[in-house]
């Protein structure tokens, strides 16, 4: 079992299927019977080509055994397939499809009547109960599996018809023949019954427990979700933590060093910081500074970045540019800053940045080196003149 950090359990692993309220019991047996429905249809639509075929095959039998009826014959075989692709056609409607589930049971029963018919007609329950059997195992294979009621009315109908047949057979009427045959299918069809009850609750067993799993899935989704925030994105401002904008950091030099590119890294700190923590409290300070990282995160283009380095320090990436562009993207995110208002109790509250920048190019910096040029012109503009830009050999803006 998966446990958070308190102990608390997460979500069951799932061996079997849980425990379910009546509720929700009801509830999963409709998307149940849904998805046997589908199932049902599916089998049936591929049992069609295949039953056509082998239904219009036995007409070369018919043509040996019965050549003067084969021609007639043959107009009954078409008119059955086409009667059979009608019933199916439901199948291809979200409504038709339980109907085309009962027209199969219907046409199975039928068949089974036809046969026995047969019975009745020639020689009755003496030597024919194989065929009846062999109807009822057929029967419930080909259409149910999963509808136990389904399979015990078209049992039953077989049953039936079975025993009117032999009984009113005027030909080979014997009653112990017929009392064995009439045992005999109908400990069959008890025990498919069985069986098919079993498969079924097996099945729904396996459906539930799949259910289950896909909640348990969606779970993790949410919490993976929440994990991933959380190792990423920095929980006051929203905007990347230091580690993850490290590992940026460092995929923007491979990326670089590849395409033989270059970026600018400019680290950027709220001017007399602690003076606001202390006028107007550490509530109003950490206002000031998610507001300053959403204010720049505003004003960012494509392939740029922007992290939390830690208390009032961030960190930004500007993609590749000439310098005069790149130093005037950093007024304007200086100028954000500064458009950003402050009120506290009713008076208002300005603040401004400073910034450092180093540009990376194929000089073969790592990111600490990055970080110490960067830095090291932050701490020339707090040292000169608070709220400026200082890179490379340029003066101060
Ligand atoms: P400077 O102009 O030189 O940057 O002066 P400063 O007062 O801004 O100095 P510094 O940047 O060193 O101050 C950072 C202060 O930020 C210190 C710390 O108490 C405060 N701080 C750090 N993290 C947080 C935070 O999450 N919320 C709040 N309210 N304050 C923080
Ligand atoms: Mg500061």
């Amino acid at each position: 079992m998966v446990k958070d950090v308190r102990g608390d359990p997460i979500f069951e692993r799932r061996r079997r299927p849980p425990r379910l309220s009546a509720a929700k019991r009801k509830d999963y047996l409709v998307k149940y019977k849904e998805t046997v429905d589908n199932i049902t249809a599916f089998r049936l639509l591929v049992m069609l080509p295949i039953g056509i075929v082998l239904h219009m095959n036995f007409f070369f039998i018919d043509q040996y055994f019965y050549p003067v009826e084969a021609p007639l014959f043959f107009k009954i075989r078409v008119v059955d397939c086409l009667l059979i692709t009608i019933a199916c056609i439901p199948l291809f409607f979200k409504w038709g499809k339980k109907i085309s589930v009962w027209v199969s049971d219907f046409c199975i029963t039928l068949l089974s009547w036809a046969v026995i018919l047969m019975i009745f007609l020639t020689d009755g329950a003496s030597n024919s109960y194989y065929a009846g059997v062999n109807l009822t195992i057929l029967a419930l294979l080909i259409t149910n599996g999963f509808y136990l009621w389904h399979s015990f009315f078209t049992c039953l109908a077989i049953l039936t018809a079975y025993i009117i047949a032999t009984t009113s057979n005027p030909v080979g009427w014997d009653l112990v023949k017929f009392c064995f045959a009439t045992y005999f299918m109908g400990s069959t069809a008890f025990f498919v019954l069985l069986i098919t009850k079993f498969y079924r609750d097996q099945h729904f067993n396996a459906f539930i427990r799949n259910e289950a799993l896909k909640e348990d899935e969606r779970k993790l989704e949410v919490l993976y979700g929440m994990a991933d925030e959380k190792a990423k994105i920095d929980d006051l401002t929203k905007i990347y933590n230091r580690s993850y904008f490290f590992e940026i950091l460092t995929q923007k030099i491979n990326v670089c060093k590849a395409r033989g590119t270059s970026f600018f890294l400019i680290i950027f700190d709220v001017d007399h910081f602690k003076g606001i923590n202390d006028t107007y409290g550490h509530i109003f300070g950490d206002h000031v500074i998610a507001t300053v990282a959403g204010g720049v995160r505003n004003v960012m283009r494509m392939n740029s970045y922007i992290g939390r380095f830690g208390g009032d320090e961030f960190m930004l990436i500007i993609d590749e540019a000439s310098t005069g562009e790149f130093l005037s993207r950093l007024k304007e995110v200086r100028q954000a800053v500064r458009n950003l208002k402050f009120e506290y109790e009713g008076k208002p509250v300005t603040i401004s940045a400073s910034f450092g920048a180093a540009r990376w190019d194929s000089n073969g910096m790592d990111v600490t080196k990055l970080i110490e040029v960067a830095d090291s012109a932050l701490l020339e503009v707090k040292r000169v003149q608070r709220g400026g830009i200082k890179y490379a050999d340029n003066a101060i803006l």
